[in-house]
């Protein structure tokens, strides 16, 4: 049986005009002769009925505990799976519809951000070999206690790409509205190139930095079981992008001789400076990380510390740190630009070129940072499309 997984993201499956295409791509896999699992999003973006912000929205009221709170997500892609699973039918198509626990999705009990642990497929399988398309409902699994949980926003590509290794499926596509993995955010960067080929970590690298086009578990998934990976547009016939092994990397870095792969942002953050020493910076770290916050791109100088939390932690940092009798230095709005690429390992005079461009468009760096192949810079959000923009054109055009 040659198992083929394809991934429809929310605007894909939108409404029966957009799953009109939709079914054209099963129908097309179907045509090759694979086996197909459909893995579905929440039906529609921001504002739809039944979409993930819009069932977050509908507790607003109220006070839901974390399980509760899964059980009602749950339900965005279980709605949408059961339409695309009459409308396949529909077209005399043999199709059936599970929920992620029915496909066997094993996962802990972190609400709201689970991970995977195993999965067990025996049941997809059995429904495939009947000749079926199995619709499978994604960002959702199930804890060892029978407790449903959701896998963390955007993690419908997750559920494909692990489902994809458990059925050794020879592909996994996840299929969005976009033509693949870009050198930037077109929303941001109308010039911004689809990549023909990526390797694994390249991908993971530009997911993790805000590239939300793929989710970076859902990379990191395919690449332990070397799964090929596409990104397609589900409204053309674009070839899109495909992420395959490390044994290709070397063959991209010569030959595309390309320093940066892409530009990424992440915003809104807020910055924080803190004025303290030695065993109060532990302390303050201490804190934080009992309340669960998350820290990014943090800085310890022996006089201060500087870090960043997401806008929605904001209220939270300021808190735990005042009842520590600490008063830190806030600086709101704020975003963080990376120039992304395996090829800049090496490679003098990277950041010359970033400083240069920003400057030249007057952008202040407010921190920065550098890992062997990325360089983070933080600036003021509302300079965050001039900064990606200006570095875009710098390295990727
Ligand atoms: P889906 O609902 O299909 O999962 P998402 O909204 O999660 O779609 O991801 C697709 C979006 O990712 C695109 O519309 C695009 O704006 C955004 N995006 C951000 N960075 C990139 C990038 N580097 N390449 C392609 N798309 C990107
Ligand atoms: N519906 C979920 C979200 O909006 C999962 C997904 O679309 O991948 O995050
Ligand atoms: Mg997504």
């Amino acid at each position: 049986m040659r198992v083929l997984v394809q991934k429809f993201g929310g605007t894909s499956v939108a409404g029966p005009s957009e799953r009109e295409h939709v079914l054209r791509k099963v129908l097309a896999a179907r045509e090759m002769g694979y086996a197909v699992v459909v893995v579905v999003s929440a039906m529609g973006r921001r504002g739809a009925p039944y979409v993930t912000d819009t069932l977050l929205e509908l507790l607003r009221e109220g006070k839901a505990t974390p399980r509760e709170t899964d059980l009602l997500l749950a339900c965005g892609e279980i709605v949408s799976g059961v339409v695309l699973a009459a409308a396949l039918r529909a077209r005399g198509v043999a199709a059936t519809f599970l929920t992620g626990p029915q496909a066997g999705l094993i996962t802990d009990e972190t609400h709201g951000e689970a991970r995977i642990i195993r999965v067990e497929p025996r049941r997809l399988r059995q429904e495939l070999e009947e000749g079926k398309v199995v619709v499978v409902a994604g960002f959702q699994g199930m804890s060892e206690k029978g407790e449903v949980t959701t896998l963390g926003r955007g993690g419908s590509d997750t559920t494909a790409t692990a489902l994809g290794v458990a059925l050794q499926a020879e592909a996994v596509e996840i299929y969005t509205d976009v033509e693949g993995v870009k050198t930037a955010d077109p929303r941001l960067e109308g010039t911004a190139r689809t990549l023909e080929r990526l390797t694994y970590n390249e991908v993971c690298q530009l997911a993790q930095e805000g590239a939300r086009v793929i989710h970076p578990r859902a990379v990191e998934i395919a690449m332990q079981a070397n799964l090929p990976l596409w990104i397609k547009n589900t409204f053309s016939d674009g070839p899109g992008t495909l992420v395959v092994n490390g044994a290709f990397e070397q063959t991209v870095m010569i030959k595309a001789d390309r320093p940066v792969t892409g530009i990424t942002q992440i915003a809104p953050l807020t910055q924080f400076i803190l004025e303290v020493e030695g065993a109060d910076q532990v302390r303050a770290f201490r804190a934080l990380a009992a309340e669960g916050i998350s820290l990014d791109f943090i800085t310890v100088l022996p006089e201060r510390v500087i870090f960043n939390v997401r806008e929605e932690n904001e209220a939270k940092t300021r808190a735990t740190l005042a009842a520590l009798g600490f008063r830190p230095q806030m600086r709101p709005k704020c975003a963080k630009v990376a120039a992304v690429g395996a090829g800049m390992t090496g490679r003098p005079g990277i950041m010359a070129a970033i400083m240069e461009s920003l400057a030249a468009e007057g952008i202040a760096v407010l921190q920065s940072a550098d890992s062997y192949t990325t360089i983070w810079c933080l600036v003021k959000e509302e300079e965050m499309p001039r900064a990606v923009t200006a570095l875009h054109r710098r390295f990727c055009a």
